[in-house]
């Protein structure tokens, strides 16, 4: 593999964080490769339609379709990263304003809170998940606006179809040392000068620097979708509107995000246990399946929430049982020549924030490369590194509070004055 030889720097994984990382390398002209588990989601792109900016509906590569829902993007996180990478045109012509209205019900369909974002409210507008990865991945893959002065052509490569298995310390005499990446299909890329991890929850690098690992919250999301074409979308929308929908009642949530094509996600936020299975590993599987479903985890609730999920397109759902890292745990000793970015770093409980701390991280750590230099990337990293603790433990206890209050078996009492205390 001799680019990947050639280059000092390896980022394992291709999510938002990863991606950020790299695009915002490449635009700096420092040389990195990018290795993913994921297979090549342009491979057949030949008989694909194209993504064409601004107007057009952005193809989504099937294994980049299953990714959640939509992400709310933040002015001094996300955005920031995205305009530093001079994609924030781009960003910004798939990005909803009025995705930010946000709605609490209680379990009787009641108004807790309700808020319509004011005309020039900015600061966390919605995005598709999988329009944010093809809008990152397209931008460190394509040829660079040869209209930007100073912009080398110094694409990376993603290398796909390479999962992880360990991460290895290189050294042999006389020869320079650095880390080897091993992957589960028996090849070895390297020695990097630096590996940063950024492969989410389930991190491989993260071992190299800490023994700490993620821990189930005993919350487990199961996500459906409501399409156009379902007999309850018009209803639907006319409950949920253009921005989040979301029910908070006894321990239970029912969280429901209209998406750039006007269909709706939603995810059913209860307790199960980590592995839970009812057979087949779906829960909403069948109409019957759904019905036991809503007695077992939803009884008593107004049935115009009920039949949000009830009713939610046929197929399969999708289950995101919830972990998160413990704060306690944010913060090592500096390990020379390896990082962790984003979930790797901090996973927390979802709290609207991850996406954002993720492309902040990548922002960080390129600042602090550049001012450092590849030459003393030790001293970068410990840099990066420090403010990173701070942020991450933050952020984990952020997810642990929300964790506690809306899974409360009194919710939304404690919800209802949090969301009033953040301007609700
Ligand atoms: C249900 C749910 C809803 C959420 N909603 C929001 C939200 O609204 N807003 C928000 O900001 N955050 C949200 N989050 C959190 C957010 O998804 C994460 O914080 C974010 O995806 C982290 O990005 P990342 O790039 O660090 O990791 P990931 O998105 O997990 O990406 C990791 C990448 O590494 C690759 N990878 C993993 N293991 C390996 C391996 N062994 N070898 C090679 N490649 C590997 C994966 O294929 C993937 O491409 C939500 C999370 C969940 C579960």
């Amino acid at each position: 593999m001799a680019g990947p030889q050639a280059s000092q720097i390896a980022i394992l994984g291709a999510g938002p964080s990863g991606l950020t990382l790299a695009r915002l390398l490449r635009v700096k002209a420092i040389p990195y490769v990018i290795f993913d588990r994921d297979a090549n989601p342009f491979a057949s792109s030949a008989s694909s339609p194209a993504f064409d900016g601004a107007t057009a509906i952005p193809y989504i590569p099937p294994t980049l379709s299953n990714q959640g829902g939509t992400l709310d993007i933040h002015t001094e996180t996300g955005q920031l990263a995205l305009r530093e990478a001079g994609l924030f045109e781009q960003f910004e012509a798939h990005a909803r304003y009025d995705g930010q209205a946000f709605v609490t019900v209680d379990s009787a369909a009641q108004d807790l809170t309700r808020q319509v974002p004011g005309p020039h409210e900015r600061g966390r507008p919605e995005i598709d998940r999988p329009v944010l990865r093809e809008i990152l991945l397209r931008s460190v893959l394509e040829p660079l606006d040869p209209a930007s002065p100073g912009q080398e052509s110094t694409a990376g490569e993603v290398i796909w179809e390479k999962k992880v298995d360990c991460v290895e310390k290189y050294e042999k005499e006389g020869d320079a040392s650095g880390w080897h990446v091993r992957f589960e299909d028996g090849s070895v890329a390297g020695p990097f000068k630096l590996v940063v991890g950024a492969d989410g929850t389930w991190s491989k690098t993260r071992k190299i620097v800490t023994p700490a690992t993620p821990i189930y919250s005993g919350i487990t999301f199961l996500q459906s979708r409501i399409s156009q074409a379902n007999p309850i979308y018009a209803r639907a929308e006319e409950q949920i509107g253009r921005g989040t929908y979301f029910a908070v009642t006894g321990g239970k949530t029912m969280i429901c995000q209209r998406m750039g094509n006007g269909s709706y996600n939603v995810y059913a936020g209860v307790p199960l246990p980590e592995k839970w299975t009812n057979g087949n590993g779906d829960i909403l599987e069948s109409q019957a399946a759904r019905e036991r479903f809503i007695r077992e985890q939803y009884a008593g609730w107004d049935k115009s929430l009920t039949d949000l999920i009830l009713h939610s397109d046929a197929g399969r759902s999708h289950r995101w049982p919830l972990h998160s890292l413990a704060a306690k745990d944010i913060g090592w000793e500096s390990v020379s020549g390896v990082t962790l970015i984003g979930d790797a770093a901090h996973t927390a409980f979802t709290n609207g924030e991850g996406v954002n701390i993720g492309m902040f991280d990548a922002l960080q750590l390129v600042r602090e490369i550049q001012r450092c230099g590849l030459e003393r990337l030790d001293e970068a990293v410990t840099a990066y590194e420090k403010d990173m603790f701070v942020r991450g433990k933050e952020h984990i206890e952020s997810g642990d509070h929300l964790a506690k209050i809306f899974y409360a078996k009194d919710a939304p009492r404690e919800v209802i004055e949090w969301l009033r205390s953040i301007g609700f």
